[in-house]
């Protein structure tokens, strides 16, 4: 084990390069993990398309690792090789500033970012800050755990700051939101899905996981809605969710990147309707929405995909063709090999 398969990005807006690194060493505070699965993500997109900008480069993409621990830090407490880890997107927090002071250690100014400003898990092993990982459960197949880690989380925070509301609109049904709906329907709350018009794959999915309704973006809500959680990086559905919202009604926007928003009259924002944003994850929300999945017994739809295959997963994630989630594996071998 001195050298690793890794798919590196090396500037942006271009494919990713398969590469053979070594196999980096951990400094005191990081474990080194054999990474069993990774999630591809559609902030992955953004960052390889540039629209995240100062992405570190050459980069190993990917924020939802999940993997066995095979080595660890002179410094490092509470994890143990052997030990299967998940590595969100939260690499690092400075632990000092306001945010991290007020607990709100997602906004940290001196942040760093699995698989964006730190290597991710687009390789077979990754380096990560021991206090950002998190224990999961060995008895799960790793390619069903791996969507967790950022679409379960970030969805997770966005259902939070959605309210209590019943009624609970999904814009873009993605992998975030077919967890999403399974944590609704534990709640006994009712899930309304928009998906790209025409979508009716994306629509008979969201009906499986027992949305009370399913159809296109451009069509009305049957009745409004409490609140909705824009997932679809698409400017244009913050006016339009606006309109499906009751008064009170909060529409989150859970994406880290969307088009611009249209301008839109005063009068869809008027009754004490709130727009607002969810930026990264704390550590906090990684254990409660971990013992809530494990409570609320969520399933992932996941399509694996080989290491080596990374761009093609990145190319039918970007043409709307996974259905759940997609997942790379290093075990997997790559098509066109045999
Ligand atoms: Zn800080
Ligand atoms: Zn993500």
């Amino acid at each position: 084990m001195s050298s690793m398969l890794a798919m590196e990005l090396r500037a942006t807006a271009m494919p990713l390069t398969d590469v053979t690194r070594p196999v980096p060493r951990p400094a005191a505070h990081q474990v080194l993990v054999a990474v069993e699965a990774c999630g591809v993500c559609r902030t992955d997109l953004h960052v390889i398309d540039g629209e995240l900008r100062n992405a570190k480069l050459p980069l190993v993409p990917g924020h939802e690792i999940v993997g066995t621990v095979v080595e660890t830090g002179n410094d490092v407490h509470g994890l143990h090789v052997g030990e299967r880890v998940g590595i969100p997107w939260l690499a690092y927090t400075c632990g000092a500033c306001h945010y991290c002071l007020a607990g709100q250690e997602n906004l940290c100014d001196l942040a760093r970012f699995t698989g964006y400003t730190v290597d991710g898990g687009y390789a077979e092993y990754a380096l990560a800050d021991a206090r950002y990982c998190f224990p999961l459960p060995a008895d799960r197949d790793p390619h069903e755990l791996a969507p967790w880690l950022c679409a379960g989380l970030i969805g997770y925070r966005a259902l939070r700051f959605a309210g209590d509301g019943k009624r609970i609109g999904i814009y873009g049904f993605g992998a975030a939101a077919h967890m999403i709906a399974q944590v609704c329907r534990h709640q006994e709350r009712e899930v309304f899905a928009f998906t790209r018009e025409g979508d009716v794959a994306a629509q008979r999915f969201a009906r499986k996981l027992g949305a009370a309704w399913a159809g296109g973006s451009e069509e009305s809500a049957p009745s409004k809605l409490d609140a909705a959680i824009l997932f679809a990086p698409v400017g244009a559905l913050v006016p339009k969710a606006l309109r499906d919202v009751r008064k009170g009604g909060r529409v989150v926007c859970a994406g880290i990147h969307m088009s611009d928003i249209p301008s839109f009259p005063y009068d869809i924002l008027w009754g004490e309707r709130s727009v607002r944003s969810v930026a990264n994850l704390t550590r906090q929300d990684a254990t409660e929405f971990i013992a809530l999945a494990r409570q609320a017994n969520i399933e992932s739809s996941v399509t694996p995909y080989a290491l080596r295959d990374a761009n093609e997963a990145l190319r039918a994630l970007r043409d709307g063709h996974v259905l759940g989630a997609a997942v790379l594996d290093p075990k997997v071998k790559a098509s066109g090999t045999v």
